[in-house]
């Protein structure tokens, strides 16, 4: 096995090109567990650790410019109030060490059902800027999954950064699994209010092939919200339309029975999280 060490971004950029079937690795957390247990044997490792743009964020353009190697750990430390929903879901992922070295990035390049930062992301509206030699481009949350482990990442083509927009409203993030610490969820639920828009994001996590947006669940409750005028008033929110964001954000799961939950569990799971995210957040964004 060829061990590639870049020192610069262009100079990855240029590996990834010469050598498309290099295994990039970045924390390692999910790539050294598959070498362990010889699940795949890759001619080329392209170890990212040595450039230094992906292990920094920085404010960009009204946005947050996470580069792919920061650490979750540095994520809940760093970015706990600009990125809440986020540093949310990776007080979750793994063990103090998974967390020192895994990656959004990595979670990212696994693209895993289960993997914790998806359902933020999607709920923060969040894009990955991907690039090669050809050059960069932003990829929107939703578009970046393209099935199981699988994600829209060209063969010459590496994960520089996400982009989040700070949040203009409350988040929240939900996870359940068979213990309350290193654990792979048995399903997940990021929820962002966007008042600025009067517009409400969500991400569904382990109930589907991809993590993904609930939709309709989405438009419901953006528009009860402004038909009732609560974006202006924060007025209490009817019970009825926590209830049925709830069923739609479970309509809108597809998951499957596994050796951690079974299918019907996951559904039921996802309505009371979604219910439960809400009513946190809407009780938030009435403290402000
Ligand atoms: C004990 C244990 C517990 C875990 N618990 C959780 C958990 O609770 N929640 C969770 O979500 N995950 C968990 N994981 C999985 C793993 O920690 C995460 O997926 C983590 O985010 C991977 O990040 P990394 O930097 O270590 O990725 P790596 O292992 O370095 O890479 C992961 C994948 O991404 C690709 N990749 C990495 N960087 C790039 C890049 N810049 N461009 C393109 N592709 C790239 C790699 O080729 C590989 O396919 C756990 C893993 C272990 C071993």
């Amino acid at each position: 096995m060829e061990f590639l060490q870049p020192e610069t971004w262009p100079e990855a950029l240029q590996m990834k090109a010469a050598h498309p079937q290099a295994v990039p690795i970045q924390g390692g957390t999910d790539v050294m567990v598959e070498l362990n247990f010889d699940r795949y044997r890759p001619e080329y490792l392209l170890d990212l650790t040595r450039v230094s743009e992906l292990a920094q964020w920085a404010p960009d353009n009204g946005h947050i410019r996470l580069g792919a190697g920061v650490s979750y750990t540095r994520v809940i430390t760093e970015l706990g109030d600009r990125l809440p929903g986020l540093a949310m879901a990776s007080r979750t992922v793994g063990s103090p060490q998974i967390r020192n070295r895994g990656t959004v990035g990595g979670n990212l390049g696994a693209a895993s059902p289960a993997g914790d930062s998806h359902p933020a992301l999607l709920a923060a509206y969040a894009h990955v800027e991907v690039e090669s030699v050809r050059g960069a481009r932003q990829i929107p949350a939703e578009e970046f999954y393209t099935g199981v482990k699988r994600n829209a990442l060209g063969p010459d083509e590496l994960i520089k950064a996400v982009l989040i927009a700070p949040p203009a409203g409350p988040q929240q993030f939900c996870k359940i699994g068979t213990r309350n610490a290193m654990v792979i969820a048995v399903a997940a639920f990021g929820l962002a209010l966007h008042p600025d828009r009067e517009a409400v994001g969500t991400g569904i996590g382990s109930a589907a092939p991809t993590p993904r947006r609930a939709l309709a669940a989405e438009q419901f409750l953006a528009q009860s919200l402004t038909d009732d005028g609560l974006w202006e008033s924060r007025g209490a929110l009817p019970d009825a339309t926590g209830r049925h964001f709830a069923d739609l954000v479970a309509d809108a799961a597809s998951p499957i029975d596994d050796v951690r939950g079974t299918a019907r569990y996951r559904v039921h799971s996802l309505s009371v999280m979604a219910r439960r995210a809400l009513i946190w957040a809407w009780n938030d964004f009435r403290r402000v």
